[in-house]
């Protein structure tokens, strides 16, 4: 309708916000109808121990072909996903995926690969997640052992005593709980220390032009050093050079990931990626 048409009231006509508001409701819309159609894929990013350069295990990422728009980011699409709706069924969706291609580089040579998968907040809320999870894992076959979920950390620090408990009941099966993208928002180590979260994800901004002198320096060197004596291990994101693999390394970092160590790369191509 057009603003005019109305009798009263505020009239007020924005066509750069109505613009962008039409835009979220076709993306929406169209995305109720990816999943059916199967214009979702995962890629999955390797996960590389610092010390020894091996891989470990792998982080999936979901990604979307858009008919007509071509690839839309997961930065996109997820927070519309999580408005109308539809973000458990993706979610789902993304860990049955993800599991059932680790089960097959479980059989194909590499038992003791470990698999990633991000989970959106309304996701984690869902009564039925855990219950998912579960359902998930029985049926692909896939071990809870080698399963990390990784939580926003506006998740795992609202510090509410229903996200606790359903945190316990994941590590209950066994699975790895991680917090994603560490620094960006109000964690603090001593609250951390009192989650049932073993994993710590350093955010990208961290480690992005790290050198021995920069402040971050310090930074990503007492995270680490905190973090690896409160019993959690640490992977560093987003690692683009080879002296910010170094210096992660340096610091005693555990893990990484980065565009240095291997893009992110499509299932099959995983495990010939050299570096
Ligand atoms: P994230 O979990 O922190 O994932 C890391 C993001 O950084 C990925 O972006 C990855 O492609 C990118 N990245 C990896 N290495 C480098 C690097 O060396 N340099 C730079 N500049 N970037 C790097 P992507 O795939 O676009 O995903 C963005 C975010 O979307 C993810 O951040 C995650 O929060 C979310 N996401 C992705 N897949 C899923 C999913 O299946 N479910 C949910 N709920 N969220 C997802
Ligand atoms: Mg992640
Ligand atoms: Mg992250
Ligand atoms: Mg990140």
């Amino acid at each position: 309708y057009h603003a005019k048409s109305r009798k009263q009231g505020i009239a007020v006509f924005e066509p750069e916000l109505n613009r962008r508001h039409h835009e979220r409701f076709q993306l929406g819309s169209s995305l109720r109808r990816a999943l059916a159609l199967s214009e979702l894929e995962v890629h999955y990013q390797p996960l590389v121990g610092l010390q020894n350069r091996v891989i470990v295990g792998v982080e999936a990422l979901v990604r979307w072909r858009h008919p007509s728009q071509g690839w839309v980011p997961p930065e996109q699409f997820i927070p519309i996903a999580e408005e109308i709706g539809v973000i458990s069924e993706i979610g789902e969706w993304v860990l049955r995926t993800a599991c059932t291609q680790g089960k097959a580089w479980i059989q194909g040579g590499h038992p003791d690969i470990r698999m990633a998968v991000n989970v959106s907040a309304p996701q984690f809320d869902s009564p039925i997640f855990v219950e998912m999870v579960e359902r998930c894992l029985r049926e692909t076959g896939f071990p809870a052992a080698q399963l990390e979920l990784e939580l926003t950390e506006r998740v795992v620090m609202r510090n509410a005593e229903s996200s606790v408990a359903q945190m316990q009941r994941l590590r209950d099966l066994g699975v790895s709980l991680a917090i994603d993208d560490f620094g960006t928002g109000y964690s603090s180590l001593s609250c951390l220390a009192r989650l049932p979260i073993n994993i710590l994800k350093i955010d990208r901004s961290f480690v992005t032009g790290l050198t021995r002198t920069s402040p971050g320096h310090a930074i990503v060197g007492a995270v680490v050093g905190l973090a690896t004596s409160l019993g959690f291990q640490t992977v560093a994101e987003g690692i683009e050079t080879l002296d910010e693999l170094k210096i992660l390394q340096e610091l005693g970092c555990h893990l990484g990931q980065g565009y240095f160590l291997a893009g992110v790369c499509v299932a099959r191509d995983v495990f010939i990626t050299a570096f």
